[in-house]
């Protein structure tokens, strides 16, 4: 420890006691790095199969196959992506070289923020250097614009939309139950009815996999004259006929004032986003703190993920490969009675129920069988919910699947609950 004062200060007495607490509760988080090989993915060509055996192989030492990757469609080892950033880079360098306002802003920032708006059907696009800025400086500017703001926000909606809430100050918040339009109704109907309102929630939730009923949120927020929010990060790419979300799969995308996305996942790079009408985007653009106090997006960056969403648009072939794979890999977890959560999505949880045992069993699949599947505990998820997530996708071979569920198998008798083994033990 090194530290100005020979007695300690506090405070890291306290980050002693708290991590040990943490350590304790089995929540410790340990990196695992993991060398992606670009260069050892198959290129697929439209709904061809790869000529090599496909392989998400990564290297901890050996060869690790990676269950956990939220670069969902492998958009991020695409050919046509990777050369659009190394082309960029060696055009323009590595960096923005400045704020968006302040010499950052290269021809393509502008046309990806294009690109996007189109994307959702909106008339302009901004980005920002992540999902997580984007939703916290475009919550916290919009709920500290006008007096009297009330937000109302789903309960399980993510940290970085909580961050933008609760930054808001002089705004007031209101938590409806998850995806309960109901309780969402009741909040409306009791608040003042001249407040400005925002609803803000999310399509596909990240962690149970659920979608929220955007349609039936949208005509709440046009009862109650309130505004909407909708996170589509996990989405984006994914879902509607050019990957506009679900927004866009359930023909509302009009109805929803804000649609933020990311370009980390279904896109496979970096930065987020909003979109919006003008009016709103133009004075976000002028007001976030989180926009302008910091460096662009690197160029190379932007080049990449505009290239990356031009493509996944026209691919259909991509996302339903997704799915296709997905089915694949649910069917097989039935088929050996293995426990998990039947999701409307891509997502597939594993429940354990208890965090240790989750690190055990994300530790054994590692150390044993080479399967990296996170574990997922508090306070991503509530205690006692802790669970494998997984996210099965194109590059993920039946032999693959086989493997991993055979994995599962023999490691979860030995590890779960008397009731979950009960239910593997179940035909
Ligand atoms: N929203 C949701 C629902 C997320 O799950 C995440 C990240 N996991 C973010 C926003 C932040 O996105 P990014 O990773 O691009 O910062």
């Amino acid at each position: 420890m090194s530290s100005n004062h020979p007695d300690g200060h506090p405070f890291y007495r306290f980050c002693r006691t708290a991590l040990a607490d943490i350590r304790t509760q089995g929540r410790y988080r340990q990196f695992t790095p993991l060398a992606r090989e670009a260069d050892r993915y198959p290129v697929y060509e439209q709904e061809k199969a790869p000529a090599t055996p496909a392989t998400p192989a990564c290297d901890h030492d050996r060869e690790v196959v990676v269950w956990s990757s939220n670069d969902y469609l492998g958009m991020g080892v695409e050919p046509v992506v990777m050369d659009a950033a190394i082309t960029a880079i060696r055009e323009h360098g590595a960096g923005a070289g400045g704020t968006r306002n302040i010499a950052g802003t290269s021809p393509f920032h502008t046309a990806l923020e294009r690109e996007l708006a189109d994307l959702h059907g909106k008339e302009a696009g901004l980005l920002f250097v992540s999902g997580y800025v984007s939703n916290q400086a475009s919550l916290q500017t919009i709920l500290t614009s006008m007096p009297g703001w009330i937000c109302f926000s789903d309960r399980l909606n993510h940290a970085s939309m909580i961050a933008g809430i609760k930054g808001a100050r002089g705004s007031t918040t209101v938590i409806y139950e998850h995806n309960d339009l109901e309780d969402l109704e009741a909040k409306l109907a009791a608040a003042p009815p001249d407040a400005p309102k925002l609803i803000a929630f999310e399509s596909v939730y990240s962690m149970d996999g659920d979608i929220s009923d955007i349609a039936g949120t949208c005509a709440l927020a046009r009862k109650y004259n309130a505004m909407t929010y909708l996170d589509e990060v996990h989405a984006v790419g994914l879902y509607g006929a050019q990957g506009g979300g679900i927004s866009e799969r359930d023909g509302v995308a009009d109805q929803v004032d804000v649609i933020e996305g990311t370009l980390s996942k279904g896109f496979g790079v970096h930065g987020g986003y909003i979109t919006a009408s003008s009016e709103v985007v133009e004075y976000l653009r002028l007001a976030a703190s989180g926009f302008i106090f910091t460096t662009a997006l690197p160029p190379a960056v932007v080049a990449a993920a505009l290239t990356s969403v031009r493509q996944v648009r026209k691919d259909a072939w991509r996302r339903e490969k997704m799915f296709e794979r997905v089915n694949a890999f649910r069917a097989r977890l039935r088929k050996a009675g293995i426990p998990f959560t039947m999701t409307p999505s891509h997502i597939v949880p594993i429940p354990v129920g208890d965090a240790q045992r989750c690190r055990d069993l994300s530790d054994r699949l590692l150390n044993e069988y080479g399967l990296y599947a996170t574990p997922i505990n508090y306070p991503t998820v509530p205690r006692g919910t802790e669970r494998l997530r997984l996210t099965p996708g194109p590059f993920h071979t039946d032999e693959m699947m086989d493997q991993m569920v055979t994995a599962l198998s023999k490691l979860m008798r030995i590890n779960a609950p008397v009731d979950v083994a009960q239910k593997i033990a179940e035909p």
